[in-house]
């Protein structure tokens, strides 16, 4: 008696999809679109500038007016009854042209494999923004989402893991065209934030070293910085004058772009320094 049956999903090798997935979505819609404004934020922005805050209300107030529930329509017709190992980056494109964002020139941030710092900073320095810092990153980030062909639902079982299953699944696939997106809008001056504490701060392989650095328009963008930070406590394994980083400074070379490189920017040191203020390595003298 099969219609009896409830509906099997395919089954993948990864996790499903983030339960209460729609409404994580629409809420994270709703909060960016109408509660990240000037007046709402909390008190640590208050200090601020006049006029980065200027940049900053800008930039936010022209997003909102859009619509929450279109923009999550959107999103689940790029990926919904589709085999979620076959999703390409057409399926995206509405989307993208939905809920486009631009972030001022000198304020966008990169990072690889330093997730939470580079957060902590654009936190801290609020009129910077890495890519979860606008309304797509911020509403998808950590989130996880896959549909069936056979089927008009999302998989909440399993969805299609990116090393083990596939690569061009639906949430590897909305990162890319998304990670292309920002570095192409990008201009000025623009940082990414990496990590000293790995034999490799700089990977090609990598989103930030495989989408990224090669969507940034020379025309747009005169200089990427690079700050790379060591873990406190942990012996630091890479750093400005290893060789991944030379490999990043000659990919820019080749594509027209100022490079420099920093050790332990003291800006985002300062950061790793609230978390540790007993090491060595944040008293004054050193
Ligand atoms: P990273 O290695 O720290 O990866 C960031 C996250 O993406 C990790 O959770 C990782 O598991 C996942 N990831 C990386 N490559 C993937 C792939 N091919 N398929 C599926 N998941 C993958 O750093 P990265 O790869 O350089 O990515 C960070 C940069 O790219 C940032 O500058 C950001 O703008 C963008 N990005 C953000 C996210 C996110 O989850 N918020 C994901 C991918 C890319």
């Amino acid at each position: 008696r099969l219609w009896h049956q409830p509906l099997k999903h395919r089954e993948w090798n990864g996790t499903g999809s983030t339960a209460h997935f729609q409404d994580i979505f629409l809420g994270r819609c709703y909060i960016y679109t109408q509660l990240v404004q000037p007046e709402f934020r909390p008190y640590h922005m208050q200090h601020t500038f006049e006029t980065k805050l200027l940049i900053f209300t800008s930039h936010v107030l022209s997003l909102r007016d859009r619509d929450c529930k279109k923009i999550e329509e959107a999103f689940r017709n790029a990926f919904i009854s589709k085999d979620p190992c076959e999703v390409t980056e057409e399926d995206y494109h509405p989307l993208m042209e939905l809920a486009s964002q631009t972030v001022p020139c000198d304020k966008t941030v990169f990072w690889s494999r330093t997730k939470e710092l580079a957060h902590q900073y654009t936190w801290v320095r609020q009129e910077m923004f890495t890519l979860e810092n606008t309304l797509l990153g911020y509403v998808a980030d950590g989130l996880t989402w896959c549909g069936d062909s056979g089927s008009s639902e999302m998989n909440y079982q399993s969805c299609p893991d990116w090393r083990k299953d596939c690569k061009n699944n639906s949430v590897t696939v909305f990162w890319k065209v998304l990670s292309k997106m920002f570095a192409e809008n990008a201009c000025g001056m623009v940082q990414v934030v990496l990590n000293g504490s790995l034999s490799n701060a700089f990977s090609k392989d990598s989103t930030f070293g495989g989408v990224e650095v090669h969507n940034l328009h020379p025309e747009k963008v005169h200089t990427l910085q690079a700050w790379v930070m060591h873990d406190i406590g942990k012996s630091p394994s890479d750093s400005c004058s290893g060789s991944s980083i030379m490999d990043l400074k000659s990919i820019m070379s080749k594509r027209n772009i100022k490079f420099t490189c920093q050790d332990n920017y003291r800006p985002v040191k300062f950061l790793q320094c609230v978390r540790n203020p007993e090491d060595s390595s944040c008293s004054l003298r050193t």
